[in-house]
Protein backbone atom coordinates (compact mmCIF):
# COMPACT_ATOMS: atom_id res chain seq x y z
CA UNK A 1 0.00 0.00 0.00
CA UNK A 2 1.33 3.52 -0.69
CA UNK A 3 1.62 4.59 2.90
CA UNK A 4 2.20 8.55 2.45
CA UNK A 5 -1.50 9.42 3.94
CA UNK A 6 -4.91 8.42 4.61
CA UNK A 7 -6.55 4.93 5.11
CA UNK A 8 -3.78 2.24 4.42
CA UNK A 9 -4.09 0.50 7.61
CA UNK A 10 -7.58 -1.46 6.84
CA UNK A 11 -6.67 -1.95 2.87
CA UNK A 12 -3.56 -4.04 5.17
CA UNK A 13 -6.11 -5.58 7.08
CA UNK A 14 -8.06 -6.58 3.82
CA UNK A 15 -4.97 -7.66 1.80
CA UNK A 16 -3.76 -9.94 4.56
CA UNK A 17 -7.37 -11.53 4.92
CA UNK A 18 -7.17 -11.76 0.81
CA UNK A 19 -3.62 -13.66 1.19
CA UNK A 20 -0.90 -11.03 0.40
CA UNK A 21 1.43 -9.90 2.52
CA UNK A 22 1.36 -6.26 2.69
CA UNK A 23 4.01 -3.80 2.47
CA UNK A 24 4.05 0.27 3.68
CA UNK A 25 5.05 1.98 0.58
CA UNK A 26 6.88 5.56 1.10
CA UNK A 27 10.04 5.47 -0.57
CA UNK A 28 10.78 4.45 -4.55
CA UNK A 29 13.11 1.38 -3.18
CA UNK A 30 9.61 -0.10 -1.13
CA UNK A 31 7.47 0.70 -4.30
CA UNK A 32 10.46 -1.87 -6.34
CA UNK A 33 9.72 -4.08 -3.90
CA UNK A 34 5.91 -4.23 -4.44
CA UNK A 35 4.48 -6.84 -7.11
CA UNK A 36 0.98 -4.27 -6.72
CA UNK A 37 0.02 -1.34 -5.59
CA UNK A 38 -3.19 0.02 -3.13
CA UNK A 39 -4.12 3.45 -3.26
CA UNK A 40 -6.02 4.24 -0.49
CA UNK A 41 -8.54 7.19 0.13
CA UNK A 42 -7.79 10.39 2.04
CA UNK A 43 -6.99 13.59 0.61
CA UNK A 44 -5.80 13.41 -2.86
CA UNK A 45 -4.63 17.34 -2.92
CA UNK A 46 -2.28 16.05 -0.22
CA UNK A 47 -1.55 12.95 -1.37
CA UNK A 48 -0.70 14.72 -4.92
CA UNK A 49 2.07 17.33 -3.50
CA UNK A 50 3.18 14.11 -0.96
CA UNK A 51 4.04 12.15 -4.01
CA UNK A 52 6.53 14.81 -5.09
CA UNK A 53 7.80 15.22 -1.80
CA UNK A 54 8.84 11.29 -1.32
CA UNK A 55 10.28 11.52 -5.25
CA UNK A 56 7.91 8.80 -5.96
CA UNK A 57 5.80 10.04 -8.75
CA UNK A 58 7.99 10.02 -11.39
CA UNK A 59 9.02 5.81 -10.14
CA UNK A 60 5.61 5.44 -9.83
CA UNK A 61 4.17 6.50 -13.15
CA UNK A 62 7.30 4.13 -14.21
CA UNK A 63 5.51 1.16 -12.68
CA UNK A 64 2.20 1.75 -13.79
CA UNK A 65 3.04 2.35 -17.18
CA UNK A 66 4.92 -1.27 -17.38
CA UNK A 67 1.32 -2.53 -16.27
CA UNK A 68 1.85 -2.68 -12.30
CA UNK A 69 -1.58 -3.79 -10.89
CA UNK A 70 -3.08 -1.21 -9.02
CA UNK A 71 -6.26 -0.24 -6.96
CA UNK A 72 -7.10 2.77 -6.25
CA UNK A 73 -10.06 3.87 -3.56
CA UNK A 74 -11.44 7.11 -3.24
CA UNK A 75 -8.47 9.82 -3.47
CA UNK A 76 -6.76 7.08 -4.72
CA UNK A 77 -9.21 6.48 -7.71
CA UNK A 78 -8.68 10.38 -8.53
CA UNK A 79 -5.01 10.24 -8.47
CA UNK A 80 -5.68 7.53 -11.12
CA UNK A 81 -7.70 9.53 -13.09
CA UNK A 82 -6.84 11.30 -16.53
CA UNK A 83 -8.75 14.23 -15.52
CA UNK A 84 -9.56 15.69 -12.01
CA UNK A 85 -12.75 17.80 -12.00
CA UNK A 86 -12.79 20.69 -8.88
CA UNK A 87 -9.41 19.56 -8.00
CA UNK A 88 -6.71 21.99 -7.14
CA UNK A 89 -5.07 23.56 -9.25
CA UNK A 90 -1.84 22.40 -8.51
CA UNK A 91 -3.02 18.85 -8.00
CA UNK A 92 -1.67 16.52 -10.97
CA UNK A 93 -2.76 13.29 -11.72
CA UNK A 94 -1.20 9.60 -13.16
CA UNK A 95 -4.09 9.32 -15.90
CA UNK A 96 -3.70 5.81 -15.78
CA UNK A 97 -7.40 5.32 -16.19
CA UNK A 98 -9.64 6.72 -18.40
CA UNK A 99 -12.31 8.64 -16.48
CA UNK A 100 -12.87 12.02 -15.35
CA UNK A 101 -13.58 12.55 -11.93
CA UNK A 102 -15.29 15.11 -10.30
CA UNK A 103 -13.78 15.35 -6.02
CA UNK A 104 -16.50 15.38 -3.72
CA UNK A 105 -18.72 15.25 -6.23
CA UNK A 106 -22.17 13.88 -4.64
CA UNK A 107 -22.44 17.43 -3.00
CA UNK A 108 -22.36 18.54 0.69
CA UNK A 109 -25.87 17.31 1.62
CA UNK A 110 -25.11 13.79 0.75
CA UNK A 111 -21.43 13.77 1.25
CA UNK A 112 -21.33 10.36 2.47
CA UNK A 113 -23.25 7.63 2.75
CA UNK A 114 -23.82 3.94 2.59
CA UNK A 115 -25.31 1.83 0.22
CA UNK A 116 -25.23 -2.11 -0.97
CA UNK A 117 -24.05 -2.18 -4.36
CA UNK A 118 -24.20 -5.25 -6.62
CA UNK A 119 -20.91 -5.82 -8.10
CA UNK A 120 -20.13 -7.44 -11.17
CA UNK A 121 -18.94 -11.30 -10.50
CA UNK A 122 -19.95 -11.03 -6.90
CA UNK A 123 -22.57 -13.04 -5.31
CA UNK A 124 -25.39 -11.01 -3.08
CA UNK A 125 -24.16 -7.58 -2.66
CA UNK A 126 -21.05 -5.40 -0.82
CA UNK A 127 -21.31 -2.78 1.33
CA UNK A 128 -20.57 0.16 -0.34
CA UNK A 129 -19.19 3.17 2.16
CA UNK A 130 -18.98 6.62 0.25
CA UNK A 131 -16.87 9.28 1.97
CA UNK A 132 -16.68 12.57 0.13
CA UNK A 133 -16.19 10.49 -2.57
CA UNK A 134 -15.00 11.43 -6.33
CA UNK A 135 -18.30 11.28 -8.88
CA UNK A 136 -17.32 9.91 -12.16
CA UNK A 137 -18.32 12.16 -15.28
CA UNK A 138 -16.64 10.26 -18.11
CA UNK A 139 -15.96 7.02 -18.75
CA UNK A 140 -13.27 6.04 -21.67
CA UNK A 141 -14.61 3.34 -24.25
CA UNK A 142 -11.38 0.67 -23.05
CA UNK A 143 -12.71 1.20 -19.30
CA UNK A 144 -15.27 -1.51 -17.72
CA UNK A 145 -17.56 -0.19 -14.90
CA UNK A 146 -17.72 -3.38 -12.60
CA UNK A 147 -20.57 -1.68 -10.45
CA UNK A 148 -22.62 1.42 -10.29
CA UNK A 149 -24.72 3.20 -8.07
CA UNK A 150 -27.96 5.33 -10.13
CA UNK A 151 -26.13 5.16 -13.23
CA UNK A 152 -22.81 6.25 -12.06
CA UNK A 153 -19.89 4.13 -12.13
CA UNK A 154 -18.47 3.40 -8.76
CA UNK A 155 -16.48 0.44 -9.34
CA UNK A 156 -14.24 0.43 -12.73
CA UNK A 157 -11.22 -1.38 -14.46
CA UNK A 158 -8.89 -0.99 -17.21
CA UNK A 159 -6.31 -3.45 -17.57
CA UNK A 160 -4.01 -3.64 -14.43
CA UNK A 161 -6.24 -0.58 -13.11
CA UNK A 162 -8.79 -1.06 -10.68
CA UNK A 163 -10.81 2.09 -9.11
CA UNK A 164 -13.57 1.98 -6.27
CA UNK A 165 -15.45 5.52 -5.19
CA UNK A 166 -15.83 3.76 -2.29
CA UNK A 167 -14.34 2.32 0.87
CA UNK A 168 -14.18 -1.33 0.36
CA UNK A 169 -11.22 -1.68 3.05
CA UNK A 170 -13.73 -0.59 5.62
CA UNK A 171 -16.42 -2.90 4.37
CA UNK A 172 -15.42 -5.50 6.59
CA UNK A 173 -15.19 -7.44 3.13
CA UNK A 174 -12.21 -8.72 1.30
CA UNK A 175 -13.93 -9.95 -1.96
CA UNK A 176 -13.14 -7.20 -3.52
CA UNK A 177 -9.23 -6.91 -2.46
CA UNK A 178 -9.05 -10.73 -2.94
CA UNK A 179 -10.50 -10.22 -6.78
CA UNK A 180 -7.97 -7.64 -7.51
CA UNK A 181 -5.32 -10.11 -6.33
CA UNK A 182 -6.71 -12.44 -8.41
CA UNK A 183 -6.86 -10.52 -11.69
CA UNK A 184 -3.44 -8.88 -10.56
CA UNK A 185 -2.18 -12.20 -10.92
CA UNK A 186 -3.74 -14.30 -12.45
CA UNK A 187 -1.09 -14.92 -14.99
CA UNK A 188 1.43 -16.16 -12.46
CA UNK A 189 -0.54 -18.76 -11.20
CA UNK A 190 -1.46 -20.51 -14.81
N1 LIG B 1 -12.50 14.11 -1.05
C1 LIG B 1 -11.21 13.49 -0.96
C2 LIG B 1 -10.26 14.04 -1.99
O1 LIG B 1 -10.57 14.88 -2.75
C3 LIG B 1 -11.32 11.99 -1.14
C4 LIG B 1 -12.10 11.44 0.01
C5 LIG B 1 -11.68 10.06 0.41
O2 LIG B 1 -10.68 9.52 -0.05
N2 LIG B 1 -12.44 9.51 1.32
O3 LIG B 1 -9.14 13.64 -2.05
Amino acid sequence: MLALQGAFASHAEMLGEAGATPIEVRTAGELAEADALVMPGGESTTMSMLLDIAELRAPLAGRLADGMPVFGTCAGMILLAVNVLDGRSDQRSLGAIDLDVRRNGYGRQVDSFETDLVVDGLEGTFPGIFIRSPVVERIGPDVEVVAEVEGRPVLCRQGNVLVASFHPELAGDARIHRRFLESAFASDAA
